[in-house]
C-alpha cells in the first residue's frame, strides 16, 4: 500500500492530508508534528486567544476525532530527526518509516535575542507556539510593564492585545520605522498614530542593546543608553523558514526548502508546502509566511501527490488585528515606487505601484476597498492612480471592463 508521510502537523501538513483523504486517496497516511497538539492555527496566538476572548478548544483546525476517522495516523509530540532520501525513510527517536512520497510542512523558526544580550533571562517570550503564549498569558497582568522588541505585525499585535488588557507597553524597533520590512510609510504612520493613541510608548530608530536581570529579566538598555524597567519581553523579531532536516538530506534550499511550481523539492519523491519553502513566483522566487499561503500550497500539493500535475499559482493576502483595526492586504508590495492613500466609506486604503501597475493594496477597516483592490490585482487590472486617489470614482466599475 502506497504510504505518505507528512512532517509538520501545522496548517500545511493538516490541509494537505486533509485534501489527500477529500481527493479519495487511500493509501496510508502520516501526519507528523513535533508540538504535543493537534494542528491549530497560529493567528488568534497574538490576537484573541492572546486576549483571552478565544477558548483553546476553537483553535484547533479539526476535531480531535477526524484524524482517527480518516485513517490519519496523526503522531504528535514527535520529532522528524533525520531522512534517508536514498532509501525512503524518516527516523524517530529509535524508528524508521518508509515512505513512497514525503512532504516537508514543517514551518518556520521565530528569531530568538542571544543568550549574550540576555535572551535566554525567564521573562523573555516570543510568540510562535500554543505552549509560547500559554506560558506568557499569567504575565498580562494589569499595570506590568511590557517590552516588545520588533515593530512586525506580531509585536504590534501583541502591543495591542497588552494594551487593551491595561499593560504598559513600549516598543522599540531598530529600523527607521515600524513596519519598515513589509509596509510604505503611510502604512506605518497609520499604525504609529493608532498605538500612541493607545498610550503604547513607541520607539523607533532605536535598537535594545541588551536585557538585564539575575536569572529573570527586570531590566533593559537600549542602543541609545536608555535603561527601562520591565517585567516581561516579547521578542518578535521575524522568522526563518525551519530548513534543517531538509539540509541534512541535501535537498535544495533557496530562502527555505526550493520548490517548484507544483511543490517538488530537488530530491525525488519529497515535496514541501508552507512557510518552509520559496517558489516561483513571477519570473523570481517567493517564500509567503500566511495561512492562505499554507493552505493553498498544500493542497496543491495534495493534488499533484494523485498526478494533478498542476501547478500553485499564489494570490497572496494576509490580516492583522490590532485595537479596532482589521488591516487587510492582498498582493505583493515589493519593488513599488509610489503609494496612493484613498478615503473609503469606512476606513483608508494604501495602493501599491510600481509605474503604472498596481502590486498591492492595505485596506485599514475597509473591507470594499480591499475587496476591489484584490479583484483588480488579480485580473491583471491597474486603475489610474489619480482615480484611486478619487474618493468618488467607482473603482467597481473598472471590473466589468
Ligand atoms: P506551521 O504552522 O509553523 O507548522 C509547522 C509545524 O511543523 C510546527 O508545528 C512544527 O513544530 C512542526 N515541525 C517542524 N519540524 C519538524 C520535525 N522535524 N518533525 C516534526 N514536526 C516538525 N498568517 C496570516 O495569514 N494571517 C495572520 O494574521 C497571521 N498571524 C500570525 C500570528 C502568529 C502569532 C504567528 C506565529 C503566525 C501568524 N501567521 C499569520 C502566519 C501563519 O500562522 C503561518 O504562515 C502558518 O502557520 C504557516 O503554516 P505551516 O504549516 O507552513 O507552518
Amino acid at each position: 500500500m502506497r504510504h505518505i508521510i507528512v512532517i509538520g502537523a501545522g496548517q500545511a501538513g493538516a490541509s494537505c492530508v486533509a485534501k489527500l483523504r477529500n481527493l479519495g486517496f487511500d493509501g496510508r497516511l502520516t501526519l507528523i508534528g513535533a508540538e504535543p497538539e493537534p494542528p491549530y492555527q497560529r493567528p488568534p496566538l497574538s490576537k484573541s486567544y492572546l486576549m483571552g476572548d478565544m477558548a483553546r478548544e476553537r483553535l484547533y483546525l479539526r476535531p480531535a476525532s477526524f484524524y482517527a476517522e480518516h485513517a490519519i495516523d496523526l503522531r504528535l509530540g514527535q520529532t522528524v530527526e533525520a531522512i534517508d532520501t536514498a532509501a525512503q525513510r524518516v527516523t524517530i527517536g529509535g524508528e524508521a518509516l518508509d515512505y513512497d512520497d514525503l512532504v516537508l510542512a514543517t514551518g518556520s523558526v521565530p528569531h530568538r535575542l542571544p543568550p549574550s544580550i540576555g535572551g535566554d533571562l525567564e521573562g523573555v517570550y516570543v510568540v510562535r507556539t500554543l505552549a509560547d503564549v500559554d506560558a506568557q498569558a499569567p504575565r498580562f497582568a494589569e499595570g506590568a510593564r511590557v517590552l516588545i522588541v520588533g515593530g512586525g505585525y506580531i509585536g504590534l499585535e501583541a502591543a495591542s492585545v497588552a494594551s487593551k488588557m491595561g499593560l504598559r507597553v513600549t516598543l522599540v524597533e531598530t529600523a527607521d520605522r515600524i513596519l519598515q520590512r513589509v509596509a510604505s510609510p503611510e502604512t506605518s504612520d497609520f499604525f504609529r498614530s493608532l498605538h500612541r493613541a493607545h498610550g503604547v510608548d513607541l520607539r523607533e530608530g532605536v535598537g535594545l542593546a541588551r536585557l538585564t536581570g539575575e536569572g529573570k529579566v527586570t531590566g533593559a538598555v537600549l542602543a541609545d543608553g536608555t535603561t527601562l524597567d520591565v517585567d516581561f519581553v516579547i521578542v518578535g523579531v521575524g522568522v526563518a523558514p525551519a530548513t534543517q532536516l531538509a539540509v541534512g538530506a541535501g535537498i535544495d534550499i533557496d530562502n527555505g526548502i526550493a520548490v517548484d511550481a507544483q511543490g517538488r523539492t530537488s530530491v525525488p519523491h519529497v515535496w514541501a508546502a508552507g512557510d518552509c519553502t520559496s517558489f516561483p513566483y513571477r519570473g523570481g522566487r517567493i517564500r509567503l509566511e500566511s495561512v492562505p499561503n499554507a493552505i493553498d500550497q498544500a493542497e496543491v500539493v495534495a493534488e499533484n501527490l494523485l498526478g494533478a500535475e498542476k501547478d500553485y499559482v499564489a494570490t497572496p493576502w494576509f490580516w492583522s488585528d490590532q485595537y479596532d483595526v482589521k488591516l487587510q492586504i492582498a498582493g505583493l508590495n515589493a519593488g513599488y515606487d509610489r503609494v496612493v492613500t484613498r478615503a473609503g466609506a469606512t476606513g483608508t486604503s494604501f495602493w501599491y505601484y510600481r509605474g503604472t501597475e498596481l502590486l498591492a493594496v492595505d485596506a485599514a477597516n475597509d473591507p470594499r476597498g480591499y475587496m476591489i483592490g484584490k479583484r483588480l490585482i488579480e485580473s491583471g487590472k491597474s486603475p489610474a492612480p489619480d482615480m484611486v486617489a478619487d474618493p468618488q470614482a467607482d473603482l467597481k466599475a473598472l471590473l466589468k471592463q
